[in-house]
């Protein structure tokens, strides 16, 4: 298919400062497992910190597929057609008038996150749980990335070196978060965690704790695939559930326990492995987002053990770091990156990551 990016505007002329983009094409979700490219009216800088940018690139993420299956995440329901996208590289094509940190043709990874700066939660520095949000492909809040153009605060747009590949910039956003959450865990960094669930954010978390200098870290999975990856990217150990059983496992190499669980998978199963893995005092990472309304925990052995329970919502301050831990080479994401895309094939990548075909972790979307 070919692109329409550019349609000239009435009365266009070659050196007119007015040509615009004006028509674009983006993915929208329009039923349960429906997806469809439409033309569509581009977005506009409409204040003076806008930047238009050209998206270059875009990462499936697991609550991107959580939509496309089941139309929500929580009370956040969508209105169709809408659509998705949030991790995402691009290009600076056009600034607003009060941009001068950024030019057209700077390459940029997005912060989806656009905070009102003014509110409790902002003033304390918790941004991202700011209560006037916007976040890039949340229904009714901002407009997803999966399309040729998006237009977003200059504050979003965080420059990148040439040096990084679009598939880099675009893991930025998933790295960012396993960041944040290792920053979170009380010991930091732990000298021994586990990590239940090997997908993208379980790989950022592994990927974060061996930069900060976590002695031993375990992984576990359901797919032997996803393990082989975690172990290519320094898991000292990886556990396939439920082949083996991991608790059993892991404590028997460790004897007292993990400091820190980061539960990465959201399901019911992972949450009830994870204090049987702690050391009393330690810590669970909440990260993974439950497909359930409700999840429990056994009162005994948390009790028992006063086992934390930290939630954690998606990241706070992380993007610029991430960055440069992978700009820096301390880090290596690529082992992620299993499959590419074009824009007409994003209903196959979405299918893919949804049946978790073809031993996929990341699937990219290059717009
Ligand atoms: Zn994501
Ligand atoms: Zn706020």
């Amino acid at each position: 298919m070919q692109s329409v990016g550019f349609i000239e505007p009435e009365g266009f002329k070659a050196d007119n400062q007015d040509y615009r983009i004006l028509i674009m094409k983006a993915a929208f979700l329009t039923g349960i497992r429906g997806m469809e490219i439409r033309d569509v009216p581009a977005p506009q800088i409409e204040a003076p910190n806008d930047v238009l940018v050209r998206i270059d690139a875009v990462g499936v993420c697991g609550s991107d597929v959580h939509y496309y299956t089941t139309g929500a995440i929580g009370r956040q329901k969508i209105v169709y057609p809408w659509t998705v996208g949030h991790e995402c590289a691009g290009t600076v094509v056009e600034v607003g008038s009060g941009v001068s940190n950024l030019k057209t043709g700077q390459r940029v990874a997005i912060d989806p996150l656009k905070t009102c700066g003014t509110c409790d939660q902002c003033l304390a520095g918790r941004e991202h749980t700011c209560r006037n949000q916007a976040f890039l492909a949340c229904p009714g809040q901002l407009p997803g990335a999966l399309a040729e153009y998006i237009v977003m605060p200059a504050s979003c747009c965080l420059p990148v070196p040439d040096s990084m590949n679009d598939d880099e910039v675009t893991i930025v956003e998933p790295l960012s978060i396993g960041m944040y959450a290792c920053g979170l865990a009380p010991e930091n960094p732990p000298k021994r965690a586990a990590i239940l669930g090997s997908g993208p954010i379980g790989l950022s978390v592994l990927l974060s704790l061996r930069a900060a200098g976590t002695e031993e870290i375990f992984v576990t999975d359901l797919l032997p695939e996803r393990l082989e990856i975690a172990a290519r990217m320094g898991a000292d150990w990886t556990g396939c559930h439920p082949a083996c059983d991991v608790v059993a496992e892991i404590l028997d190499q460790t004897k007292l326990g993990v400091d820190c669980v980061f539960e990465c998978a959201g399901q019911q199963e992972t949450l009830d492995q994870c204090a049987g893995l702690l050391r009393p005092g330690g810590t669970i990472l909440a990260i993974g987002i439950p497909q359930l309304d409700r999840v429990s925990f056994s009162p005994d052995i948390m009790r028992r053990n006063e086992i934390r329970l930290q939630n954690v919502r998606r990241q706070n301050g992380c993007v610029q770091a991430a960055i440069d831990l992978i700009s820096s080479g301390q880090v290596n994401v690529m082992p992620m990156v299993t499959h590419h895309f074009d824009l007409d094939g994003s209903r196959d990548a979405f299918e893919m990551v949804a049946d978790y075909r073809d031993g996929v972790v990341k699937a990219i979307i290059n717009v």
